[in-house]
């Protein structure tokens, strides 16, 4: 296992790419903080985790609200003591095209994607810093690489996730903390389970390995990067997304 005893915190841990994730951890032995919106009504599988499995925290906890995040990283350290791997996974899209975006779409994905990364990765960092340890990976996408019809607002997070992550590992590796980016290709999950057929047909067809990628395909590059066999890797942008871009 890789990541015996070591404390996580995942946001947007709820369903898709971070469920996944989360539950990729927990087989490879971490403690697991779940963390998402509505997390104490909502989510059926985190709830039987949590009920079955000493293991995992649940927090509902909204990645825009830092007085909540502080709340929740303060029980965190007050149960299990560290914080060893932050993945600040949440994240949203509001799509239009440039000309018909309003303000508070653009507002609204940039405050979640991007604020709530900066919120979340801040909070955490000062613990990782006192710790003289961390890992923190944040999630990216190829879009915010190469752009992506429709998707300004997205786009603009996603390109800024990889700036915001680059400084973190050249301020914040002296202290011992690894920040590193997966950038997942189109991926089935609940977020383009919404996207016409014909679109994913599409995707698809762009990859040389003729498929859309799976949840556990990005929570394998999660598990890899957040180990101690990634400890000379940091400041990299991971794409896993079947080559669909070369
Ligand atoms: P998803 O299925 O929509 O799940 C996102 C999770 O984030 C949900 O559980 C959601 O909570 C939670 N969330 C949203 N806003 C939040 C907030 N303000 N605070 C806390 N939690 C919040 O998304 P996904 O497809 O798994 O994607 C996960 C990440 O990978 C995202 O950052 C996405 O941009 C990135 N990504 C995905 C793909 C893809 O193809 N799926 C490709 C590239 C990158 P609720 O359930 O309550 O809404």
């Amino acid at each position: 296992m890789k990541l015996i005893d070591k404390v996580a915190i995942i946001t947007g841990a709820g369903r898709g790419i971070g469920l996944e994730t989360a539950e990729k951890f927990l087989k490879e032995g971490a403690k697991v903080v779940f963390v998402d919106l509505g997390m104490n009504n909502e989510h059926e599988t985190v709830k039987t985790l949590l009920a079955q499995n000493k293991d995992v925290l649940a927090y509902d906890v909204d990645v825009t609200k830092r007085d909540s995040i502080q709340e929740m990283v303060d029980d965190v350290l007050k149960k299990w003591k560290k914080i060893d791997i932050l993945v600040n996974n949440a994240g949203i899209t509001a799509d239009s095209q440039l000309l018909k975006m309003t303000e508070e779409d653009f507002d609204k994905v940039i405050n979640v994607n991007l604020k709530g990364v900066y919120n979340c990765g801040q909070i955490v960092a000062q613990i990782m810093a006192q710790q003289g340890n961390g890992v923190i990976l944040n999630a990216s996408s190829i879009v915010g690489i190469y752009g992506n019809f429709g998707q300004t607002n997205y786009a603009a997070t996603k390109w800024g996730v990889i700036g915001m992550s680059k400084t973190w590992a050249k301020e914040l590796g002296k202290k011992g903390i690894r920040v590193n980016v997966v950038a997942p290709g189109f991926i089935l999950t609940p977020m383009t389970e919404k996207m016409p057929e014909k679109v994913l047909d599409m995707m698809k067809g762009k990859s040389p390995l003729g498929r859309l990628g799976t949840q556990e395909d990005i929570a394998n590059a999660y598990a890899f990067l957040a180990s101690d066999e990634a400890s000379f890797i940091t400041g990299a942008v991971l794409s896993v997304d079947g080559g669909v871009v070369l």
